[in-house]
């Protein structure tokens, strides 16, 4: 029989696992105290956190997220942070997704002794997911979905007075993000996803303490602390974008085993040219959340659910927002007190 292969770390123990960031054999007890402390190192290093910030973490119920509050919460008390930690999260009302996935929060919520916040598209936006998605097809929903969650986080966690948001973004995620922004030519996009703490100017800083860690390492990790969390696939996310590029992904791995570091490199490598026009950021007239329009995207989308007509509100610049650029503002009927405004004063406290 052969002989056990030893810890390299420590020496002492049976390896239970190969690293997939950097090939070593660890005992398991070596691999959460190297991840611990990247992780911790992570945040250090980035100056993310300032003691006395409340932080909101975002909080989904899969496993990035529970990695991500399960660490944050360790990290606060191992090496004096000082921070006030909450949990943040956005029920976009997807039946058989959204619904398991917060009894999932709700779970390690009450294992961590951390207070929740949970902020509905319905109550922000007067539409849930399951219904935009009977409007607008089998295509599309995440783009509505992925702005209108931006714009929730955001507002929930003004809601409760965090100073900053935390989210659970890995290294695999930023990579899918910087492949996407270069197939898309977005540069203000590929400027800003590889950045681990952005916002400022207005918006609420967020920042990704997990933007070092690979995905498989986080399942792991997990695995390994015995974290509860959900691990189905979103009913609509088979026809996203991002599962192309995740797909592109993993085939790129395959033949380079650095490909995810490789790419969250480039994303940082990446300058854009100083005579590259960039938008000015402004407000958004409607609801007041920031915009390089007169009107923020997830007013132009939600204009075009209201008007019937969600197609018109899709693409860059889409033709909804052209139209109402372009008009005169109380012909487009504008109405200071929105309904979108009055709903985003709501929450739900669990
Ligand atoms: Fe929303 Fe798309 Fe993610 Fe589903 S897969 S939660 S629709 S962004
Ligand atoms: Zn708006």
């Amino acid at each position: 029989m052969p002989a056990p292969v030893l810890c390299q770390s420590c020496g002492a123990s049976r390896a239970a696992l190969r690293r997939p960031k950097t090939g070593q054999a660890l005992c398991r007890g070596c691999f959460v105290a190297a991840f611990e402390a990247e992780v911790h190192s992570t945040i250090v290093a980035a100056r993310l956190f300032q003691p006395g910030e409340t932080v909101a973490v975002g909080a989904s119920g899969g496993k990035d997220s529970a990695v991500l509050a399960h660490l944050l919460h360790l990290l606060n008390e191992r090496h004096g942070y000082g921070l006030r930690l909450l949990l943040l999260s956005v029920d976009e009302g997807i039946a058989g997704y959204r619904d398991d996935s917060l009894a999932a929060v709700r779970r390690y919520r009450g294992r961590l002794g951390l207070p929740l916040h949970v902020v509905s598209y319905q109550e922000l936006y007067g539409w849930s997911m399951d219904r935009i998605a009977r409007h607008v097809g089998p295509r599309n929903n995440c783009t509505f979905c992925g702005v209108f969650r931006r714009q929730a986080l955001d507002r929930g966690a003004a809601l409760v007075g965090a100073d900053k948001i935390a989210t659970g973004h890995n290294a695999d995620d930023i990579a899918e993000t910087v492949l996407m922004n270069v197939l898309r030519g977005d540069v203000g996009r590929l400027r800003r996803c590889a950045g681990i703490l952005t916002g400022g100017e207005g918006a609420l800083p967020r920042c990704k303490p997990l933007k070092h860690a690979y995905e498989k390492e986080i399942v792991l990790y997990a695995y390994f602390q015995g974290l509860d969390y959900f691990s189905t696939e979103c009913v609509y996310a088979p026809n996203a974008y991002r599962g192309h590029a995740r797909a592109l992904l993993k085939d790129l791995e395959a033949v380079r085993s650095s490909t995810v570091a490789d790419l969250v490199h480039s994303g940082e490598r990446l300058a854009v040219r100083e005579d590259v026009r960039m938008p000015t950021q402004g407000i958004c007239q409607r609801c007041g959340y920031l915009s390089s329009q007169p009107l923020c995207k997830a007013c132009v989308l939600l204009e075009g659910l209201n008007r019937g007509l969600p197609q018109l509100a899709i693409g860059k610049p889409s033709r909804l927002q052209k139209a109402l650029t372009d008009a005169e503002k109380p012909e487009v009927g504008f109405q200071e007190d929105s309904q979108q405004t009055n709903k985003a004063t709501r929450t739900i406290d669990f």
